[in-house]
């Protein structure tokens, strides 16, 4: 472990090193490569963080000589020195994992500074003000970061320095009033740590490298990761590079750009600085920064060489880049540069825009955008031709619409947000610290700060709308409300949001349906050209059928008959044929029954012409149709006490009698699927029938009917066996009263591990397979979804027993390996046989690629989720090529 490379200077490394380096500094490192200005310095690896921690936290054997033999050639190309009071070298110390995770973890500017050096650089930059200045910010950065001191104690005494000097602004501090400050501030650290602040640079750089160590392990650095499903293992770099400053006067500046915009994906510069200005001034959010655009008028050629460098790393890089800059006596420097954060819209339109520029293939552009993310384009958005009461307009920080309760607080936030109430989040500005707050509100309101502010930067890569630097209200903290001219919002009023527009609107807003756009069509399409996978819906009535097509499925992998059961006028009917004493009432409710579900067919399998529809027969258990038994008893004591309806209280005894009979122990195992199938064949012969004389009908008005006939829950050959006689008799039948032909096929559901294990023989009786991985996971796991979900899921997830909840990522050890069996021994029987997916995971992207890797014919998900798969499976095509 001693002779490990634990340090890199710039030069030494290359963007390919990225998790050694983390993305910061192999990204420094790659553009002083390609020439740019970038200041000197060098980057500590992840691998001394990890070996920090495998140490209990010690600096690893070698760590420390590695540094100070880099800071000495740092001192030589800077020509500057550690501690020298003439010309002190000063660096700032930032973190940079292999993933970025902003503001997540630490960073100090202006390191170096003492005593003395603070002389020489008022000196050097004949600016005393200046120095003192970063003098003190270092003070404060250092005491709050490494120090562990709260910076309230720092703010306390500026803020009453400025009241004692009568001035609103910093910047009207004179060098005096920052003299006194230090010096008030230097008392604070020894207070509170016991010990005076550290004068020696050496020591100071130290001490910054460990607290940057031990900032990949701070609540908020572990909550963003298990948000963004980051390992905890990957340690952090640290970075330390000569500082460059933004602050020196007004020929000076700092900001921070993207190539495009990330948030629509146009292609134009997209940024914003402050003039005179240091380090994360712009992206705390604290002053409202200019955009980018006003620098091509205040400093033209630093503009032009920014406007050429970021061009350069577009093409460099392939892909839009977020920059940080800083301006130092009007000579440009480049701090980071990284693949920019961006929404989903402004994801696809940069993907779509750089294939036709011939920067990126059609392949790349596909694995450009984020499936998952599509969820936020296919919901529901603000009735463009609603009339609204637009309170405010602020900077359209993250598109989408919120509606939710106003609430001032994060911890709050997520207390009300775990009630099931939806919650909006009005802040002044957020912190790192309001990161589970966000995380529970529906979007977030601020009041300060510019498009890149911690507010902005977060919901964006959550994909949660934000309005933000919406300066026209104003937040009262203490009165738990805000004020917009003279109408005042509070605590608890319901508002919403734009945060595609900007508008902060009151009460809740009327949303519509979602559209596709052309670049998003775009992307589909080259999609649907490189999937191997089919892509169906699962959809029970003609509407969702329309949709699916829409959104362009394949056909219907699961039509859930029992819905259709439900509905108010045909639930008398169904519980008729439930409570019948024989065989004979059973089909008389069965035969009023047939017309409805016959006429539910017809529109399924017209809106699908030409394309294959599964549908399935009777899945839950009898009881699910019939009244609560609680209810039933309620209302028995209501007849009784009233003693007015004799003959409806015997009925009803009586139908609690039946209800009783039926109710099940266990009924996720009762009394359903096929079982019913073989008990009650009518139903299920009734159910085959409806479909038959739909096709005919269709058939003889000129469609093209793929009728599947679906066997829920089966277990054995036998079972399907006699079921699919069931099925085909009465097929038969159909054909021979209506004299028209037709095709269908009958299969079905792979659901019980059972089934799995012996489908070798099950394929016998099958022309098709469809996972019903909801159930396989319940009866594979033996967990029943409602109680592991309601009560015990969060634990194993916690700790890590699980990876993710395995009802919404298809477990691919246990479920996935029953699948896979099952897909073999199917196949070797019949080389031919269709299978596919119908459960939940079937628009699930990491179980959509599962199901691309073991040859599966298709998967079906819900409508809105069928361009999520179609982009899904086209990203495990590619991913997975032999
Ligand atoms: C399944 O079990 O995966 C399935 C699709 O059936 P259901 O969810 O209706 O039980
Ligand atoms: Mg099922």
């Amino acid at each position: 472990m001693s002779n490990a490379k634990y340090v890199y200077l710039f030069h030494e490394g290359k963007a390919e090193m990225k998790s050694l380096l983390g993305g910061k500094g192999a990204n420094l490192a790659e553009m002083t490569h390609i020439g740019l200005p970038v200041p000197p310095g060098f980057i500590i690896t992840t691998e001394a963080c990890i070996d920090f921690y495998n140490a209990d936290r010690q600096f690893p054997q070698g760590l420390e000589e590695q540094v100070l033999e880099k800071v000495k050639i740092l001192e030589e190309t800077t020509g500057k020195k550690f501690g020298d009071p003439e010309r002190p070298l000063l660096v700032s110390v930032r973190s940079g994992a292999v993933i970025s995770m902003p503001g997540m973890m630490d960073t100090v500017l202006n390191l170096g500074l003492n005593d003395e050096t603070v002389e020489g650089l008022a000196a050097s930059t004949n600016n005393p003000r200046f120095a003192y200045d970063c003098y003190r910010r270092f003070l404060q950065m250092f005491g709050d970061v490494v120090l562990g001191i709260d910076h309230h104690y720092f703010e306390v005494v500026l803020e009453s320095q400025k009241v004692d000097k009568n001035v609103y602004f910093d910047h009207q501090l004179t060098a005096e009033d920052w003299q006194q400050i230090i010096a008030k501030y230097k008392r604070i650290i020894e207070k509170e740590t016991g010990k005076q602040f550290p004068q020696q640079p050496i020591e100071q750089l130290f001490l910054a490298i460990n607290a940057v160590f031990n900032s990949w392990n701070t609540d908020r650095a572990v909550v963003y990761r298990r948000i963004h499903r980051i390992p905890d293992d990957l340690g952090t770099a640290v970075n330390v590079q000569a500082m460059v400053f933004g602050n020196m006067g007004d020929d000076c500046g700092t900001g921070v750009a993207f190539t495009r915009n990330p948030s629509t994906g146009e292609k134009s510069l997209y940024g914003e600085y402050l003039t005179n200005a240091q380090g994360e001034d712009v992206v705390a959010g604290i002053r409202t920064p200019q955009p980018i655009s006003k620098l091509a008028e205040e400093m033209p050629d630093v503009y032009r060489q920014f406007k050429e460098t970021c061009e350069l790393l577009e093409k460099h890089y392939r892909n839009m880049q977020d920059i940080e800059f800083t301006i130092e006596r009007g000579k440009l420097w480049m701090l980071q540069t990284r693949n920019g954060k961006r929404t989903v819209q402004s994801a696809i339109k940069i993907a779509v825009d750089m294939v036709e520029e011939g920067l990126i293939t059609k392949e790349e552009a596909i694995t450009r955008v984020e499936p998952a993310q599509l969820d936020h384009l296919l919901h529901r958005r603000i009735d463009p031709d609603a009339k609204l009461d637009v309170l405010a307009k602020g900077l359209p920080a993250s598109p989408g619409s919120a509606v939710g309760a106003v609430v001032f607080d994060s911890d709050l936030a997520e207390k009300i947000a775990q009630e099931g109430k939806k919650v909006l989040l009005v802040r002044l500005e957020t912190t790192p610290d309001d990161i589970h707050g966000i995380v529970a509100a529906q979007g977030v309101l601020t009041s300060r700060g510019g498009m890149t502010s911690h507010a902005a930067v977060v919901a964006r890569g959550m994909g949660k709308p934000c309005v933000c630097g919406c300066e026209a209200i104003k937040i009262d903290y203490a009165s738990k409300s805000f004020r917009v001219g003279d109408k005042v919002v509070k605590e608890g009023d319901v508002i919403s949001i734009d945060g595609s527009t900007g508008q902060v609107i009151m009460g809740e807003v009327p949303m519509i349906d979602p559209e596709i756009s052309p670049e998003f069509q775009k992307l589909l399409q080259w999609a649907d050209d490189i999937r191997r996978l089919d892509v169906r819906a699962n959809a029970d009535n003609p509407e969702d059928a329309r949709k699916a097509r829409e959104f362009g499925a394949q056909g219907i992998g699961l039509t859930r008959t029992e819905h259709m059961f439900m509905a108010p006028d045909r639930i008398p009917l169904v519980q008729k044929m439930i409570l019948a004493d024989d065989i004979e009432g059973r089909k008389q409710a069965l035969d009023q029954l047939l017309p409805m579900q016959q006429n539910d067919f017809y529109g399924i399998l017209k809106a699908m012409d030409g394309l294959p529809v599964c549908i399935r027969l009777l899945d839950p258990p009898l009881h699910e149709f019939l009244p609560s038994a609680e209810e039933l008893a309620v209302e028995i004591t209501r007849l009784k006490l009233s003693g007015e309806n004799a003959e409806e209280l015997l009925e009803k005894e009586d139908l609690l009698r039946q209800v009783r009979t039926l109710s099940e122990f266990n009924p996720m195992l009762g009394h359903r699927g096929c079982r019913l199938g073989i008990t009650y064949p009518e139903v299920y012969e009734m159910q085959a029938r409806a479909i038959f004389q739909a096709t005919a009908q269709l058939v003889s008005e000129g469609y093209t009917v793929i009728p599947e006939v679906e066997i829920p829950l089966v277990i054995e050959e036998k079972e399907l066996a006699y079921l699919r006689q069931v099925v085909v008799e009465t097929a038969d039948r159909v054909k021979e009263e209506t004299g028209i032909d037709f095709h269908y096929t009958v299969g079905t559901m792979i659901e019980m591990p059972r089934a799995a294990l012996l489908a070798d023989e099950i394929a016998n009786q099958a022309d098709f397979f469809s996972f019903g991985t909801n159930d396989l996971t319940q009866t594979t796991l033996g967990f029943s979804r409602d109680d592991a979900e309601g009560k015990f899921m969060h634990h194993y997830l916690e700790r890590k027993i699980l990876t993710d909840n395995p009802f919404i990522v298809l477990d691919r050890k246990g479920v996935g390996k029953l699948m896979q069996i099952t897909v073999e021994q199917g196949r070797k029987v019949k080389p031919d046989l269709l299978i596919g997916i119908c459960g939940e995971h079937g628009g699930e992207p990491s179980s959509v690629e599962f199901c691309h890797i073991i040859g599966l014919d298709y998967v079906s998900c819900s409508p809105y989720r069928v361009p999520i798969a179609r982009l899904a499976a086209a990203q495990a095509a590619v991913n997975n090529r032999d």
